[in-house]
Parts: C-alpha cells; structure tokens; sequence
C-alpha cells in the first residue's frame, strides 16, 4: 500500500543523506519535497503540514545540524513523527470480563470477515470468542458470517430467519455464550453502503444495551479520506474505541492509514492485509512507519511465520536433516510449510529494502505455484521411493513422470538436486560455508 510514498521518501532522504553538512535550506527544500509526497498519498492537508511542521521545528536544532550524520537525524526524527502521527504505541483491547466487541462499518469495508479474523486470532490467544450474527436486513451477511466462522472453527450465534429484533439476538447471544463458556463476543452488525439514520438508531441502542468494551470500526484503507470521515460519523453516534483498517494489502496510496489517528483520536488496533483468514495484524505504530520508511518490519515477518508453521514439524525436519535421514518425504512436509505461508512477495515485503530487490529479481521469481510441479512430482512416488531414493531408477521414474503430467528430464533434475542438498545436509562444513557464500550467519 505505501510503496509510492517510500519511493518518494527513499528518494527525499537519500537527497539528504548524501550532503555531509546541512543547512536550513537543504532540510527546507527535503522537507517541501516529503510534503508533497504526503499529499501525493492522500494523506489529510492538516496532518501532513503539522507533520513537516514537527520535524522542521526538531531538525533545525543545534544538535542535528551539527551532528555527524545529520541526515540519518533527520530521518530519524521524520520516523519518531510518523510513529506519533500513527498513535505511538499500539493499544490492545479491552478484554475484561463481560468481553464485548461491537463491529460497525460501511457494507463492503470487510466487517464480516474481520469479525472471522479477529475470532481466530483471540481463540489462537487462549479466548473462547463467540460470533454473533447481528445483520438482521441481509440473510446472506448472516450466511457469510455462519461460513467464515467454520472456517475458523470458532461457535457462531445466529438468528432465525426473518427476526428483526436485534436487542432480542443480542440478549439470547449473551446467554448462550454464558452457556457454552465463550469469553468473549464478537458482534457483527448491519452496514449500509453509506451512513443513513435508520442505522445509526439501531446501532445506538445495540450499543446502549450491550455496553461493549469495544466499538471497532472497520473501515476500507481504499477508500482514502472517506474511511477518515466515515470513522469520524460512526464515533459521533455510537463512540467507537479503536479501529480496524483493511486491505491495507491493496495499491490504495495509504494516506488514510495515515490520517485516520490523527483526525478522529481514536487508535488503530488492528489492520487486514488480505482475504485470508490469517491475515490481520496487531497495529504497530512504529513497526508501520519503518515499513513506510522503507525500513522493513521484521518483527511482523517473525510473528507471520511463527502463526503459520507448526514449531513441532519444524524442529522435526530439522533434526532429520541433521542426522541424515532427511527424505523425500520430509521434503513434502517442508513444501507444505513454504506453502501455508502464502504469497512469498507479501511476506518478503516486509523485509528491510525488499522494494529495491524486488525491481531487480526476474518475473516470476517468487512464485510459488512452481513448487506445484516439484510436489505433484514427488507425490507420484511410492511412499517406499519417497523414504529410499536411491531404489528409484529408469523405469519408475518414467511412471513418476507420467504420474505427475511432467517430463523425465524434470523428475531426473529434481532427483539430482535433492541428491545435492542430502549430501550437503550430511556435511554441515559445508552447509555452513554455503550460508556464509549467500550472506547468512552460521
Ligand atoms: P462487510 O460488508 O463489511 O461485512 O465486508 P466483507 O467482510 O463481506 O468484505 C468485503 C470484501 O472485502 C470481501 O471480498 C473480503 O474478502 C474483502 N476483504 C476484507 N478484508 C480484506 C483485506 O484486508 N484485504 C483484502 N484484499 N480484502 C479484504
């Protein structure tokens, strides 16, 4: 979402960095440039002047300008202001006793979904959420919800067709969940594609009744300074505490990620990075700012990895490898695990300076719908050849290749490289001086 702005910033701050003394008129004129760069991403007028303000004010200090590197302070000092602009710390939730989480938001901005999202995220947290389907205007909203919660395998409260008293759902809601033990409830509530006062009402007295320790507002990062007024509107009526800002993943210019703290108060608790189920992050304020920066967010990228791969399977793969009984076999499992993490180039995008690889790799070079092949391949092999690989010769690997719809010299080429990579695993000299070649530790 912010790659035109970091391009832009990268672009100011190099201006900067390269100068060995700074003067006013350098930081001025690096300053106008990352002004316009905010603006460029639609980022809110008064935020971003108050912004530049901040870090003119700050820069213009002795101690920068006459410190060795004055433009890392300059960046620096941009990096602690952008962290503020976006609420300094992250703020988690309220989740004592009675735990309610209310939802409210335009019809589209993903409500729904973050409702699944945020289940699956507080059940893997040790919580036993409930969901309740509060949309009585859409069946299908109800539907969806019915759906997504399965997918998560997280209980779901929904009304009977035709019901129209949403305070009579809420009551039953609260008492089942009392029954079956959840801790805490998620409520999903109608949208509308636009703020009209019919929904506000019933919002309010939704809100008056269930006194949640929680109103998040999720609103659609795409759709600029409208997500910015929305969330304004929906906390003058019903007081929202947070909010959950989605499709952060999209090629939106990011400015109302930006705005939306500073304008409407209220701190930004959570952010959806695509579709899947998974994929909602804790807000961080800093963390963002060095991803805008440009600086990568590593943190993020451990957290990601670390929700997606079994610890267990893992440790497991690798003990084999080290005792040389690595197989084909483990190879699978290990391509499941490369697998579940989802697109490479999202994950890596979190890496420091991956922007400027990712200009430099050929096409197609992070996808990974190749290791489709590899896996068909090994998966045409018998549980036998796939523990013992050297008992595979000419003839089985004619049927592997026809097993798996590829050719003979890919089943070869693929046999061959995993005889390279055991031997290498059973000589971890090395292995070691392998990673020092590719730059890693060791
Ligand atoms: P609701 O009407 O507010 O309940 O919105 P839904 O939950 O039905 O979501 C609307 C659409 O946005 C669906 O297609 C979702 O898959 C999609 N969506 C929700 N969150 C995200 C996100 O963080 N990234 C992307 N790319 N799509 C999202």
């Amino acid at each position: 979402m912010f790659s035109s702005l970091s391009d832009s910033l990268d672009k100011s701050f190099r201006n900067l960095r390269g100068v060995g003394k700074i003067s006013e008129k350098n930081i001025t004129d690096a300053l106008r440039d990352i002004r316009i760069a905010l603006l460029e991403a639609d980022v809110e007028f008064g935020v971003a002047k108050e912004l530049i303000a901040r870090v003119k004010d700050a820069s213009m200090g002795e101690e920068v300008l006459k410190s060795i590197k004055p433009g890392e302070q300059i960046v620096k000092l941009f990096q602690d202001e952008l962290t503020r602009v976006l609420g300094g710390d992250n703020v988690p939730l309220d989740l004592n006793p009675p735990a309610r989480i209310l939802m409210v938001g335009l019809n589209g901005a993903g409500k729904t979904t973050t409702s699944a999202k945020l289940a699956r995220r507080l059940q893997k947290e040790g919580r036993r959420p409930l969901l309740v389907a509060c949309d009585l205007y859409r069946p299908a909203a109800v539907d969806q919800l019915v759906t997504l919660a399965g997918q998560v395998n997280v209980p779901v409260f929904a009304p009977e067709r035709g019901e129209t008293d949403v305070i009579k759902v809420a009551r039953e809601a609260i008492s089942f969940g009392e029954r079956e033990g959840a801790t805490v409830l998620i409520f999903d509530t109608a949208g509308r594609q636009e703020i009209d006062e019919k929904l506000i009402k019933e919002l309010i007295e939704l809100n008056k009744f269930l006194q949640p320790k929680e109103t998040l507002l999720v609103a659609d990062a795409a759709t600029g300074q409208q997500a910015v007024s929305v969330a304004t509107h929906f906390d003058e009526a019903v007081g929202i505490t947070g909010i959950v800002l989605t499709k952060l993943d999209g090629d939106a210019r990011g400015g109302a990620a930006l705005s939306m703290r500073e304008v409407t108060g209220k701190p930004i608790k959570y952010a959806g990075e695509g579709e899947k189920l998974d994929q909602l992050i804790e807000f961080h304020p800093s963390r963002m700012a060095d991803r805008i920066l440009g600086m990568g967010d590593i943190v993020s990228m451990v957290e990601s990895v670390a929700d997606k791969v079994n610890e267990e399977d893992a440790m497991r793969s690798m003990k084999r490898m080290q005792e040389g009984k690595f197989d084909f076999n483990d190879f699978l499992d290990q391509m499941k695990m490369i697998q579940n993490l989802g697109p490479l180039e999202g994950l890596l995008g979190l890496m420091p300076g991956f922007n400027k690889i990712k200009k430099q790799l050929p096409a197609g070079a992070l996808d990974t719908s190749k290791l489709k092949k590899t896996e068909a391949i090994v998966l045409s092999m018998t549980p036998q050849e796939r523990a013992r690989p050297e008992i595979i010769k000419a003839s089985r690997r004619q049927r592997i290749a026809a097993g798996s719809g590829t050719s003979m010299q890919q089943v070869n080429q693929l046999i061959k490289q995993f005889a390279e990579m055991r031997k290498m695993m059973k000589n971890p000299g090395k292995m070691k001086n392998m990673m020092k070649a590719m730059g890693g530790g060791g």
